[in-house]
């Protein structure tokens, strides 16, 4: 074993320092991998990003990370100057997942193999690998804290619900939805929760009438403001917003602060994902109820595996042959579990394990 070791550090080190370069794709290192994520607006992406890099840097392959603003034409440009640098692979977070497939073929034509980050890229062969995490279960674990904190299993209710969904461009939105909406549909059917803004999808397919393009809190805020305005002015509350996601429940707090809500009085449960630190500094103030957490350490994980495998003519690891239809192919995925994140777990699942700092929370 202390023989294997020493010469997996050797080669490591060997390579390391042959490879001249550490940002362009090509060079001389044991590979070099193209990393296209969406934004720097949305702090998981910023971890995602750089932690892959670093990931794939310190084992000796090269790294070109770009972010591209949430505009899906940069994002290909982005991918068009990977390919002509000659990366081995591809990760790409897509920003719209219906555009890529142009690009694809032609990384396909460099035999560049291609791996969808997080978000699956629809309409193409020429995605290999999809590695993500449970989207199904994000939403439905978000369903299933509302169906628990307000009592519907046991009856209780009518309670006023506003209902989220996300960017109609990621296709990771409609799971989220589909898996709330499974657990709460049920509950707006029989008139335990009423949707008085009437934003309330008939079913799982018509989720992107209530979608927020680009994931934006901003729209959100708005978007919220106007449902009060408008359904809420008879003295009426709500009880219960499901959203999506961290930045949605970011923009729909800010908007229940204007409207007057308050954190020890009427504010109501309000789901979030991803363990954003504005959303758990809410989450402390009691400001937004749960975030469904993602270790984007592990995805990141995931996607190295993947890559070595890859670069090693060896078949990556996957755990899912299924759900994720891409309208050419199923593309091979591996999904890991999320978990539910409340004020009580901040500290021993979020700061112990090193995915925050005490101190980026207030603590
Ligand atoms: C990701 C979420 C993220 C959202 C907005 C989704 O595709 O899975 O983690 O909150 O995009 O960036």
């Amino acid at each position: 074993i202390i023989a294997v070791a020493a010469a997996t550090v050797m080669t490591i080190g060997l390579a390391a320092c042959s490879s001249g370069e550490s940002d362009t794709g090509g060079g001389d290192s044991l590979g070099s991998v193209g990393i296209s994520m969406p934004t720097r607006s949305l702090e998981r992406w910023i971890n995602d990003g750089e932690g892959l890099k670093a990931q794939l840097e310190d084992a000796g392959y090269s790294a070109d990370l770009q972010y591209a603003d949430d505009k899906a034409d940069t994002q290909i440009s982005q991918i068009q100057n990977q390919i002509a640098s000659g990366v081995d692979v591809l990760v790409i977070a897509a920003i719209d997942g219906e555009l890529l497939a142009p690009v694809l073929a032609d990384a396909k034509a460099q035999d560049i193999s291609v791996i969808a980050y997080d978000r699956l890229i629809n309409g193409t062969p020429d995605v290999d690998y999809y590695a993500t995490f449970d989207n199904y279960k994000v939403g439905q674990l978000q369903g299933e804290f509302i169906e628990t904190q307000l009592g519907l299993a046991d009856g209780a209710g009518p309670f006023n619900l506003e209902p989220f969904a996300g960017s109609p461009d990621d296709n990771n939105a409609k799971f989220f939805f589909s898996g709330a909406w499974d657990v709460l549909l049920p509950y707006v059917e029989n008139g335990q929760l009423v949707v008085p803004s009437g934003k309330s999808p008939a079913s799982n397919d018509d989720w992107a009438s209530i979608g927020i393009l680009g994931w934006k809190s901003d729209s959100a805020q708005s978007e919220l403001d106007n449902r009060i305005a408008s359904f809420y002015t008879g003295g009426d509350k709500i009880d219960v917003v499901l959203s999506p996601n961290d930045s949605l429940a970011q923009g729909i707090a800010a908007s229940l602060r204007s409207a007057g809500y308050t954190a020890d009085g009427d504010w109501p449960l309000l789901t979030g994902q991803d363990g954003d630190k504005a959303s758990v500094t809410n989450i402390l103030a009691g400001e937004q109820s749960m975030t469904v957490w993602k270790d984007t350490r592990e995805l990141g994980k995931v996607v190295f595996g993947f890559v070595e495998a890859i670069l090693n003519g060896e078949e990556p690891e996957i755990n899912d042959t299924e759900t994720y239809d891409n309208g050419e192919k199923v593309v091979p995925s591996f999904l890991i579990a999320p978990e539910v994140v409340v004020k009580d777990d901040v500290q021993s699942k979020l700061i112990d394990s090193g995915f925050l700092k005490a101190s980026d929370v207030g603590l």
